[in-house]
């Protein structure tokens, strides 16, 4: 049986190799923030285009490591079509998972948080909080787009 990291490795390549929802969308009616993520030298681009309370569209431009890239596709993918508060809600969890406990990086707890259970694909990133160092490249699209639909922040 193979083991969940090599399932989650193969969610991430996936994502890296077929980025979903790439590309630009014309600003206005879109908008667009960029991040930067120095520590390793990722670059995205997120475009919204909000239909009121909706999200109508979003794609994603940008070059980096495959934990960068395939963060942004699957945020992409899971929030298209959501509302501003689903979204919201969607970033919360994501970073939550994102931050855990330090003192606790024991892999087999990583997968039993029933919380998390609901982010479905999205758990393929948390194997990422055991390399601290990866964790600003995961978060790098999230941050960027929370920018957007959280303006003032
Ligand atoms: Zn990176």
């Amino acid at each position: 049986m193979p083991g969940l990291e090599d399932l989650y490795k193969e969610i991430i390549l996936d994502h890296y190799k077929n980025p979903r929802n790439q590309g630009e969308l014309s600003v206005p009616p879109a908008i667009m923030e960029e991040g930067f993520n120095p520590l390793c030298g990722d670059e995205v681009k997120v475009y919204v285009l909000t239909d009121g309370d909706l999200i109508k569209d979003i794609r994603i431009d940008g070059q980096g490591c495959s934990i960068s890239q395939a963060s942004a596709s699957m945020m992409a993918e899971s929030v298209i079509d959501k509302t501003l508060e689903e979204a919201k809600n969607l970033i919360e969890r994501f970073k939550e998972m994102m931050s855990v406990h330090e003192s606790n990086m024991d892999s087999e707890e990583l997968s039993e948080d029933n919380d998390e259970n609901s982010l479905g694909d999205l758990q393929a990133l948390k194997g990422v909080v055991k390399y601290p160092v990866r964790i600003k490249c995961a978060t790098l699209g999230w941050n960027t787009f929370d920018q957007i639909i959280t303006p003032g922040e």
